[in-house]
This record gives structure tokens, C-alpha cells and sequence, in this order.
């Protein structure tokens, strides 16, 4: 599925303008990160695709052949990870993993297999009758991933998702967590304010600044044209 977008521009309630009219096309399987600091619009360009803000008249989002400018966000399969996980600290692992699978009233055995299977992928067979509340940064990240992708979602948004671990773990698992997205093979966009953790996970990195996309390019060509 290619995630097309056309015009997509924000402005909010209060007249801020958070992101002139933005065109960006996503190849399936693609791992893009938006990068740029504090305040150029990357989450509000996140939420515009995921549905949790409207986009300023004109705009059309398209996921493949279908139209989702207009659709709620439950409708659109997407799957999120933000900054604070809200995982539920004192359920189990495999309870939070499965809790938006019962919500979605999928069979017990098909919750199950996919529980299961986003457990293994993300190794955390160990923990996964352990609560929250005794889980590790690290083990946490890997937990919230694995509930965004237990639903098999279209296309994943991560909004800053190592932002609260601390600079050692960061390192850790930037490349922990690249080759989980890649075994996913899912779309995935990516929003961060560091550089390395971009040219080390995205496919593309689209640099953001007052509101645009000001170059976008595989880290080899941003590189070269830096
Ligand atoms: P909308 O365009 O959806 O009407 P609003 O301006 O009503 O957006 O704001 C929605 C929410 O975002 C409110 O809860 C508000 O407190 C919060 N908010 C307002 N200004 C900012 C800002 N500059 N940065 C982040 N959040 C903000
Ligand atoms: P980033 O994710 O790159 O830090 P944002 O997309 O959160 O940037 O914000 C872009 C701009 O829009 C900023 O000026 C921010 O203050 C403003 N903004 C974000 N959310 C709201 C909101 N709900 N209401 C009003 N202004 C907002």
C-alpha cells in the first residue's frame, strides 16, 4: 500500500499554522523518519495521518486506492507508539498486548496465535506474564511496539519512541528497533529530533523545519547534500 499525501496542511483553532501544504509519497514496506526540532510540525503532521486532527480544507490523504482524508482514526488500521507507551502498568504483558485485539472482538485462538507471535518477535517470551510495573525501559518499548503491531496495522506512526529512555539505552536499541520494524515489513513513519537515530533506522529521512519538508532523501544522499 502506498500512503499518498496531497496538500495536507494544518492550522489549529488558536491560528497557528503547524504545516503548509505538504505532498509526500510512501512506498509500501518503507521506513521514513521525520526529523527536525521542536515545533516544525512533525507530530501534527503525524496526527494528520493517523486521524487524530483534521487537516485544513483541500487536502486528500490516501492509503493505496482508498480515500482516508475524512475517515475517523479507528477506521484507518494504523498502529501507534508515542512517546509515554500508556501501557497499563499493572496488567501482564501478554494482557496489554492482547487488551486491543478483545476490543476489536476477534476469536480467542486467533488473539492468542498473535499474541503469541508478536511476543516471539519482539522476545519477550521471558516477561510475558510479568506486569508492566516490573518491566525495564527498554522492555517497555518492546512491549507498547508489540501491542501497536499485534493488530497487523497498515501502516505504523512512532512518535519519539525511545525519547524516554536514557541516552545509553537509546543507543542500545536504535538498532534493535530497526530490524524489528524491518522484520514487520509494515510502513512505518518515524518522528524524531536526533539525526543519528534517523540516518540509522529510516529508508528516507524528510527534514522538517517551520512547517515544510524542506529536502527529503535516503541518508546516503543527505550525506552527500547535506
Ligand atoms: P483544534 O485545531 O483541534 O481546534 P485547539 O487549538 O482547540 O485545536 O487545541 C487542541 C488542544 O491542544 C487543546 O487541548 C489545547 O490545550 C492544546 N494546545 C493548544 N495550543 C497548543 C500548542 N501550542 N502546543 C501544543 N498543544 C496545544
Ligand atoms: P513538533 O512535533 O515538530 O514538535 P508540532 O507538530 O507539535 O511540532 O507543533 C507544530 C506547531 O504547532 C508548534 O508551533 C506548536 O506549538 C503548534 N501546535 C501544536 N499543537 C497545537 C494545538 N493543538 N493548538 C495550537 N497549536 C498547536
Amino acid at each position: 500500500m502506498t500512503l499518498s499525501l496531497s496538500s495536507v496542511a494544518k492550522t489549529y483553532g488558536d491560528g497557528t499554522r503547524a504545516l503548509n501544504p505538504t505532498d509526500l509519497e510512501i512506498n509500501p514496506g518503507e521506513i521514513i523518519s521525520l526529523l527536525g526540532p521542536s515545533g516544525c510540525g512533525k507530530t501534527t503532521l503525524l496526527r494528520l495521518i493517523a486521524g487524530l486532527e483534521v487537516p485544513d480544507n483541500g487536502a486528500n490523504i490516501r492509503f493505496g486506492d482508498e480515500d482516508v482524508t475524512r475517515l475517523p482514526v479507528e477506521k484507518r488500521n494504523v498502529g501507534m507508539v508515542f512517546q509515554s507507551y500508556a501501557l497499563f502498568p499493572n496488567m501482564s504483558v501478554r494482557d496489554n498486548i492482547g487488551y486491543g485485539l478483545k476490543m476489536q472482538r476477534l476469536p480467542r485462538a486467533e488473539i492468542q496465535s498473535r499474541v503469541d507471535e508478536v511476543i516471539a518477535l519482539c522476545r519477550l517470551e521471558p516477561y510475558a506474564n510479568r506486569a508492566i510495573t516490573a518491566l525495564s525501559g527498554g522492555q517497555r518499548q518492546r512491549v507498547a511496539l508489540a501491542r501497536a503491531f499485534a493488530p497487523r496495522p497498515r501502516l505504523m506512526l512512532l512518535d519519539e519512541p525511545l525519547s524516554a529512555l536514557d541516552a545509553a539505552l537509546r543507543l542500545e536499541l536504535r538498532d534493535e528497533l530497526a530490524a524489528l520494524l524491518r522484520q514487520f515489513g509494515t510502513t512505518v513513519i518515524f518522528v524524531t529530533h536526533d539525526q543519528d537515530e534517523a540516518l540509522a533506522i529510516a529508508d528516507r529521512v524528510a527534514v522538517m523545519e517551520g512547517g515544510k519538508i524542506r529536502q527529503i532523501g535516503t541518508p546516503e544522499e543527505l550525506y552527500r547534500n547535506p
